[in-house]
């Protein structure tokens, strides 16, 4: 019998009040059944924000070191049992535990760094226009945090919401993409173990029809932190936004890696198979289009091919392998139903285009890494984000037309471009229409105290990282303090 696994609510591991669970299965051998999660409703989540907004009269009133001090307890345990965690995320994620120690790794770094922030929280002071009198402002929390989640960076994109949440003063309602519940549900073990009230963090695991809309919709949700696609981000938005709440949306990509005639191509090469292919491809930052110059197309796919070929696919456990699986078997029929339309479309199919289903990875929702070329603007492949192992070459003539190309997309998360070219890369730094731009680096390569986030369709202006997050998850208040002992008129005793 699978282990259960349980909400938490109040301080309290709980079962859902349905009595139901759900089950959360290795994509690579998914006869495996990691464990049983609650699959929780409404009142779940009532519950679970009650308790949030009794917890967050308390908790606003710790002062935000001591907030601070609780997530640098909860990072040094995630340093101890990094392995552990990343082997639990890749038996239900998928991805190579390369990849899954660096999710947690982000994991821990977010948690250091948000412990760090608990004794700055800066917010400005600036002149009186009046005598005897000071003026200065605030960071003060906002009330109940709704957070939902995808299921690509299990411990990343959770530990980049709710730290910040929790050290600014509010108190949090998470819910997980149900594919990979079992690494949110360490995240909130680790933060009980360090000492987080009872309250201030919950976690409620389900679907997002029922658990995630419930969140949105809730009256006592203050601000809602989404991460995962346009189409859901926008339903958030309009219901969200219709109650005034406040939103951060991170959403699509369709990330380009443009390769000049001046580039180290070598260098090139790794950057494209890492931003193409790592995380099966399942990045919103993955590398999803490639542009290169006419001056090296030839050879550059030459080269690409030959180093794809050498790519293994299979069990991310097996660290031999260097490509896990598609998270399930609807994402796997999307990538594949998208290599046949780019194959009707035209496009020139010269690597993969197949799920792999033989031997040891016949139990697993495995696709071949695929690349097409002679790719054009007008095709799907080139403009629709597919979230898997694909990629669309699409070959230019000069560094304007690279631009050009770049910029005719939807989405605007991040961008690459390699080059020796001084000029040309400052000039790509200004104009790709992205909210990262990586020079001589693929599009994969986040730091936790750099702003995350994506112009255009990606997002709704809001980063997540660094510094901008923390004023997402704070309210300001502006105060002045009159020491005249006497009425004074702004704009009206002085002038
Ligand atoms: P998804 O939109 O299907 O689901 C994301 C989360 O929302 C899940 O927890 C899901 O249960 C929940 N959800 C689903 N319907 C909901 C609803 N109606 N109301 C409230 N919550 C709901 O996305 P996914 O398949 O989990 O993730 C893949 C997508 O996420 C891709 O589009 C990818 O680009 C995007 N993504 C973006 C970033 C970024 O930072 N920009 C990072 C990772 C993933």
């Amino acid at each position: 019998m699978p282990k259960k696994y349980l909400n938490y609510i109040d301080g309290e591991w709980c079962p859902a009040e349905s009595g139901e669970w759900f089950e959360n299965r290795n994509p690579a051998r998914w006869s495996e059944v990691v464990g049983l999660f609650p699959k929780s409703d409404s009142r779940d989540v009532d519950r679970a924000v009650k308790a949030a907004k009794a917890a967050f009269k308390k908790w606003r009133l710790v002062p935000a070191p001591e907030r601070g001090a609780i997530l640098k307890t909860a990072g040094d345990i995630m340093v101890e049992r990094k392995e552990a965690l990343a082997q639990d995320m890749t038996r239900e994620m998928g991805k190579v535990l390369t990849e899954t120690r660096g999710d947690v790794q982000e994991a821990i770094d977010t948690f250091y760094y948000a412990a760090v922030e608990g004794r700055r929280l800066f917010s400005h002071t600036a002149p009186s226009e009046m005598r005897n009198k000071m003026n200065m402002s605030f960071r003060i929390p906002i009330g109940v945090a709704g957070l939902i989640t995808p299921w690509n960076f299990p411990m990343a994109i959770p530990s980049w919401k709710s730290l910040p949440a929790l050290v600014c003063g509010n108190t949090v309602v998470f819910k997980p993409a149900s594919d990979t519940p079992l690494s949110s549900e360490h995240l909130v073990e680790i933060l009980t173990e360090a000492g987080i009230p009872p309250g201030v963090m919950n976690i409620v695991h389900g679907g997002g029809g029922s658990v995630g809309t419930s969140i949105v919709d809730h009256p006592d949700v203050n601000l809602i932190s989404f991460t995962g696609s346009s189409e859901i981000g926008k339903q958030i938005n309009s219901r969200a936004g219709a109650k005034l709440k406040r939103v951060s949306l991170e959403l699509g990509g369709k990330n380009a890696q443009i390769v000049m005639d001046d580039a180290d191509l070598e260098l090139a090469i790794e950057g494209t198979l890492w931003g193409a292919f790592g995380t099966t491809g399942q990045r919103c930052t993955a590398t999803s289009r490639l542009i290169l110059h006419e001056n090296i197309h030839d050879k550059y796919i030459e080269m690409l091919l030959d180093a794809t070929s050498r790519l293994t696919v299979g069990d991310g456990l097996d660290e031999s392998n260097k490509v896990g699986p598609a998270i399930n078997e609807g994402q796997r029929n999307i990538v594949h139903d998208y290599v046949e339309i780019g194959k009707k479309e035209g496009a020139e199919l010269i690597c993969g285009g197949h799920p792999l289903t033989d031997g040891k990875n016949s139990d697993g929702w495995f696709y071949a890494p695929t690349i097409f070329s002679g790719v054009t603007q007008k095709m799907r492949i080139f403009k629709e984000e597919i979230f898997g192992p694909v990629l669309s070459v699409i070959k230019v003539k000069d560094f304007a037309q690279a631009v050009e190309v770049h910029n005719d997309c939807i989405y605007g998360l991040s961008s690459s471009i390699y080059t020796r070219n001084v000029n040309n890369a400052f000039r790509a730094i200004r104009d790709l229409e992205a909210g990262i731009t990586y020079v001589n680096g693929p599009t994969i390569g986040a730091e936790c105290h750099m702003p995350f986030g994506g112009v255009k369709e990606t997002g709704n202006g809001h980063r997540e990282g660094g510094w901008p997050v923390y004023e997402f998850y704070s309210e300001i208040k502006t105060v002045y303090v009159d020491f005249s002992e006497k009425l004074q008129r702004a704009q009206i005793d002085n002038y």
